[in-house]
């Protein structure tokens, strides 16, 4: 086989054999949300750019601005397209009924997140969504979510959360719910204080507790809210156990600012098509110096220096 003929049958491999492959490599497959076409034009160009699988995430807002349908449509012809493998992941679910229209409308993957409500309805609502995605996709993967990591994708002024997911809940939960992947709360948060946003300060991970939950639970394990987290951290946690890692705020910092910068470029420029390619190569640039840290290769410095 050939280097091009072992990526083309690569890219038709599911999402359940690239996690497994990657495992192995210790390596994790990035997640990144879009919201809309030029966000997901910039993930797969960044995919395609670095030759590496990505998992295109969309939350249930995400879902309604796209449309939930067209999103998937679009990432089926990328898929197609493109020779790596692409997939696409309903991130943040909070009801039966949106678990249901997301594998009926053929996404890779379900987050299913029930996590606000106490540990004993969150297995139970969990559980009933599980199975009713698999007996519409028995190849989709489900996730369920333990803990408390805060709720939006936002830059905020005091961090939130902070229950931390125990080795045993994360267990009594993978047995309790039939979940193939397990998004704990490791010290991990969603959106990033603008400390975070100015470079001045990270995240940190609580590696310990990702390698016992690992150990406890058995099945792969989901990092969310990974922006502006330290990067030996993240690497340091793939090594403990992490399989896919969330990254959304810091494509919606490289989106904004790369807007506001086209926009003010010339105030009589009116073409969208000029005024947004540059804001799908900076928010490229962020994915695809994500995803190379994912894989352990080395980053330039001028790519992390956009994430910041
Ligand atoms: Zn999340």
């Amino acid at each position: 086989m050939t280097a091009i003929e072992t990526l083309r049958s690569t890219s038709k491999a599911t999402l359940r054999e690239v996690l497994t492959r990657l495992q192995t490599e210790g390596a994790a497959l990035g997640h990144f949300n879009v919201s809309d076409q030029v966000l997901l034009k910039a993930v797969i160009a960044a995919a395609t750019e670095t030759k590496l699988p990505v998992l295109v995430g969309a939350s249930e807002g995400e879902r309604e601005f796209f449309g939930a349908r067209q999103l998937a449509a679009l990432v089926r012809t990328a898929r197609q397209e493109t020779d790596v493998p692409i997939f696409l992941n309903a991130d943040h679910t909070h009801s039966l009924a949106k678990a249901v229209e997301a594998a009926n409308a053929g996404f890779d993957a379900v987050t299913i997140d029930f996590s606000a409500l106490p540990f004993n309805q969150n297995v139970a609502r969990t559980k009933e969504a599980v199975q009713a995605i698999k007996g519409i996709n028995p190849a989709i993967l489900a996730e369920g979510e333990i803990g408390d990591i805060g709720t939006g994708s936002e830059i905020k002024e005091t961090a939130q959360g902070g229950k931390l997911s125990t080795p045993e809940e994360a267990r009594q939960f993978v047995d309790a719910t039939g979940i193939d992947n397990l998004a704990p709360a490791v010290g991990n948060m969603h959106g990033m204080l603008k400390s975070m946003v100015q470079g001045k300060a990270k995240k940190h991970l609580d590696l310990e507790r990702i390698a016992q939950i690992k150990q406890a639970s058995g099945v792969f394990l989901t990092l969310h809210g990974g922006s502006g987290t330290d990067d030996e951290d993240f690497r340091k946690a793939i090594v403990a156990g992490i399989n896919i890692i969330h990254i959304n705020t810091e494509l919606r910092v490289a989106w904004r600012e790369s807007l506001d910068k086209s926009l003010a470029r010339d105030l009589n420029e009116v073409v969208p098509y000029k005024i947004l390619r540059p804001v799908v190569d900076s928010v490229k640039q962020v994915v695809s110096s994500r995803l190379r840290l994912f894989h352990g290769q080395p980053v330039s410095p001028e790519a992390v220096g956009t994430v910041a």
